[in-house]
């Protein structure tokens, strides 16, 4: 089993003290040499500029591999393709391709009068443009909104077709699950590498909210050992073990790259990278 290679998605951050912590995330994950970090778009388009300013400055500093999120919310096609534009020219290659969500409040998904319908049809115009390495998000325990995880499946193949080179995982808990997932795309003649997307529990309470939300399955055994682990001050530890233990399995079933989701907090990730063997590379300008 090799060392696998590991990418990390951040935020954008939206006051001064999240600067800084986005700072600190980059500076603490950059030595595990991430073949690319991506910086998320505000759900509702929200973080338009701030996405903008963090992929950019993250670009110019760190050297680091950037792909910035891009969705097909609030929008119009040109306003959308201007924004894919601009980041081709700071030298920004790669572009996470969504739908995106409805603001808040509002009554799910409804396409901009002159914008993109659909992530498809997004993914297709920047393909067009010849300028980005696309990768789109996928659903090992299917999108809820999709009817069945057979037309889910048939839908990231559309993607994919569409010119998207990889899908990047919501986030799961059992490896089985990323495994029945990945054969089931195989099957429906998709060839495309799959990353799974891991999330190193940082918030008990914040990942329930959001796993419900997002139709992800938490395993009982993991609800009983954070409420012990909650009682006891050791969540952390906790959360590094299991994190740990679902990369391990994945690793030991074929896969090779791990995508985390690192809510501007680094330890975790940087604490199960290092389990897992991917230790800081140096680089040469430090040895020079
Ligand atoms: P799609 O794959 O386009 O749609 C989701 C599912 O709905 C499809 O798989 C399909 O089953 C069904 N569907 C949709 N359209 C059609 C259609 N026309 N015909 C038939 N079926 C259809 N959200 C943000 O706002 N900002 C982000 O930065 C962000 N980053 C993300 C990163 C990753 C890795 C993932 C997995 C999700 C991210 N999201 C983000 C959340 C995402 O925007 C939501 O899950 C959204 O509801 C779906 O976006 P998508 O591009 O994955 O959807």
């Amino acid at each position: 089993m090799s060392t696998p290679s590991v990418s990390f998605e951040f935020f954008p951050p939206k006051s001064l003290e999240g600067s800084f912590r986005l700072w600190d995330c980059v500076n603490v994950l950059a030595p595990l040499d991430p073949t690319f970090v991506s910086v998320t778009y505000g759900a509702g388009g929200t973080t338009r500029k701030l996405t903008h300013e963090a992929v950019g400055t993250i670009h110019r500093t760190s050297g680091l591999n950037v792909a910035a999120h891009l969705t097909c919310v609030d929008a119009t096609k040109a306003e959308t393709l201007e924004i894919a534009d601009g980041y081709a020219q700071e030298g920004v290659r790669e572009i996470v391709a969504l739908r995106g969500d409805a603001p808040k409040g509002s009554d799910g998904f409804k396409p901009h009068a002159e914008g993109f319908a659909s992530s498809v049809e997004l993914i297709g115009a920047l393909a067009d443009t010849g300028k980005f390495n696309i990768r789109v998000g996928a659903y090992p325990e299917k999108h809820p909104e999709a009817a069945d995880q057979a037309a889910d499946i048939a839908f990231l193949k559309r993607k994919i077709d569409a010119g998207a080179t990889s899908a990047i995982t919501q986030f799961f808990f059992e490896a089985d699950t990323f495994f029945r997932f990945r054969d089931a795309c195989v099957k429906a003649g998709i060839d495309a590498p799959i990353l799974p997307g891991i999330l190193p529990i940082e918030n008990w309470a914040g990942t329930q909210r959001f796993a419900k939300m997002c139709g992800t399955t938490i395993p009982q055994v993991v609800t009983d050992a954070f409420e012990h682990a909650t009682r006891d001050g050791t969540t952390d530890l906790l959360a590094t073990a299991l994190a740990t233990e679902l990369c391990d399995d994945l690793l030991q079933g074929g896969v090779d790259h791990l995508h985390f989701y690192t809510l501007n907090r680094p330890e975790l990730t940087r604490d199960v990278c290092h389990a897992l063997g991917v230790t800081p590379k140096g680089r040469l300008q430090n040895v020079a």
